[in-house]
C-alpha cells in the first residue's frame, strides 16, 4: 500500500507549480490536509490535495492542470502527516513546487490577486478581506469553495455571475521584475536558471514576491528581496486536441519551443499520447516551433505535411495561412496553430472551456484503502 500511496504522491507533484504562466489555481495545503470530513480518515492527509486538484481539473474541464499551492512552515512537521507525507511535503519545499510561507496571512489572495488565479478556499467570503481585494467580489469564478461532489469534492464559484476565461497574469509591477533572496538556496528566488532538487526553473517562472508594508519580500525567508533586472518576457500557450485543453506550455526568451508528435528537442511538447488514426500519421515528430524574441511570438514549420494558421481562429478559409517547412508567421493574438485538424495550439483564453467532460484523475493510483470518499 505504502508503494501506491507514494504513486499517488508522485501523481500529485507533477501537478505542483508556483510559476505564475502555468498554475490555474491557488490553494493552501495546510486547509486542505484537515478536510477529514471527505474521507472519515486520519485529521491530516496530503492526498486530499489531490482530490482538490481534480476538482479544480473538472471545474476548468481541462487536462493536467497545476496548482500553486501555499504551505504554512508548520505543515512541514506536522505530527497528524505520516513520515512519508512530511518528507515528501519537505522535497516540494525545497525544490520550490509548492511555497513555503513563515505565516499564511493573505498570502493566498496576494498571489491570486497578481497573478489573476482562482483561489480555492472554504474560508467564507464575509472573513476575506474583500476591501483590499475587490475581485473577490467582482469577478465571479474567482472565489471557489469546495464542496462535498463527485469526486469527494465540487468546486462552486461563491460570487454568481458570468466567468470569464482567464487569460494569464500581466507582467506589470513587481512581476515585471525578478528578484533575488539573499538566503543561500532559495528555491523560489535564487539564482535565475538555477538548479533545485532536480528541478530547473526558467527565469521568468519566479512566484511572485510578497510585499510588506510596499517592500518586495521572501515569503519563505521574510528577507527583504534585491531587484535583480526586468523579468525575461514569456507567453503561455494551451494545447488543445480533439475539443479537450491537454496541456500549457510557456515559450521564453531563454530559446524555442518545440512542438510534435515527439520531438526530441529539449523542453518539446510531446502530443504523441492525445493522437489518433489521421492526425497520428499527419503529426511529425517535431513539427512546429515556437520562438520569442524582440517581445514578439512567432511559429515556424518544421514538419513534413505542413501547417496551418486559422487567423483569429476563425474558420473562415480566406483566413487561413498555409506555412510549409521553415515558413513563419509572427502569432496574433487570437490566431490559432493547427498541425492537423483538431490539434490545436493557441493563446489562453482562446477557449472559454476546457472542453473535458471527465479529466483523468490524479488518484487514479490510490488504493482504495486509503483514500475512503464519503458517499453522498
Ligand atoms: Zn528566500
Amino acid at each position: 500500500m505504502r508503494f501506491e500511496v507514494s504513486k499517488v504522491l508522485d501523481a500529485i507533484e507533477r501537478r505542483l507549480s508556483t510559476d505564475p504562466a502555468l498554475a490555474r489555481g491557488v490553494v493552501d495545503l495546510a486547509e486542505i490536509i484537515r478536510y477529514a470530513d471527505l474521507d472519515n480518515g486520519r485529521p491530516a492527509s496530503v492526498l486530499r490535495l489531490g482530490l482538490v486538484v481534480d476538482a479544480l481539473a473538472r471545474y476548468l474541464a481541462e487536462e493536467n492542470i497545476q496548482v500553486y499551492a501555499v504551505v504554512d512552515r508548520r505543515v512541514l512537521s506536522d505530527a497528524d502527516l505520516t513520515s512519508n507525507e512530511r518528507m515528501v511535503v519537505r522535497r516540494w519545499a525545497d525544490d520550490g513546487q509548492v511555497e513555503v510561507v513563515q505565516k499564511l496571512g493573505d498570502r493566498l489572495l496576494e498571489v491570486a490577486g497578481l497573478t489573476g488565479l482562482p483561489v480555492v478556499t472554504r474560508v467564507p467570503v464575509e472573513r476575506l478581506p474583500a476591501a483590499q481585494h475587490p475581485w473577490l467580489l467582482n469577478e465571479p469564478g474567482r472565489l471557489l469553495a469546495p464542496v462535498p461532489g463527485p469526486g469527494g469534492i465540487a468546486l462552486v464559484p461563491r460570487v454568481k455571475g458570468p466567468v470569464k476565461p482567464a487569460t494569464g497574469p500581466r507582467y506589470t509591477g513587481v512581476l515585471a521584475r525578478l528578484w533575488h533572496c539573499s538566503e543561500g538556496n532559495c528555491p523560489a528566488f535564487g539564482e535565475p536558471g538555477g538548479l533545485f532538487g532536480d528541478v530547473t526553473r526558467r527565469p521568468g517562472a519566479q512566484p511572485p514576491p510578497r510585499m510588506r508594508q510596499g517592500v518586495p519580500t521572501c515569503p519563505r525567508h521574510d528577507s527583504r528581496l534585491k531587484d535583480a533586472g526586468p523579468r525575461p518576457p514569456a507567453e503561455a500557450l494551451v494545447v488543445r486536441v480533439d475539443g479537450v485543453v491537454r496541456t500549457r506550455f510557456v515559450v521564453g526568451a531563454d530559446g524555442p519551443v518545440v512542438v510534435g508528435r515527439a520531438p526530441t528537442e529539449q523542453g518539446g511538447v510531446m502530443l504523441g499520447p492525445w493522437l489518433s488514426g489521421e492526425a497520428r500519421r499527419w503529426v511529425s515528430r517535431s513539427h512546429v516551433r515556437f520562438d520569442l524574441r524582440g517581445g514578439q511570438l512567432t511559429v515556424t514549420d518544421v514538419s513534413t505535411n505542413g501547417t496551418s494558421v486559422l487567423r483569429n481562429g476563425s474558420d473562415d478559409e480566406d483566413d487561413e495561412i498555409s506555412l510549409n517547412r521553415d515558413d513563419t508567421h509572427r502569432l496574433g493574438p487570437r490566431d490559432v496553430v493547427e498541425p492537423h485538424p483538431g490539434v490545436e495550439i493557441a493563446r489562453p483564453g482562446q477557449w472559454a472551456s476546457g472542453g473535458a467532460v471527465n479529466p483523468s484523475s490524479v488518484m487514479a493510483e490510490a488504493p482504495t484503502m486509503a483514500m475512503k470518499i464519503v458517499p453522498r
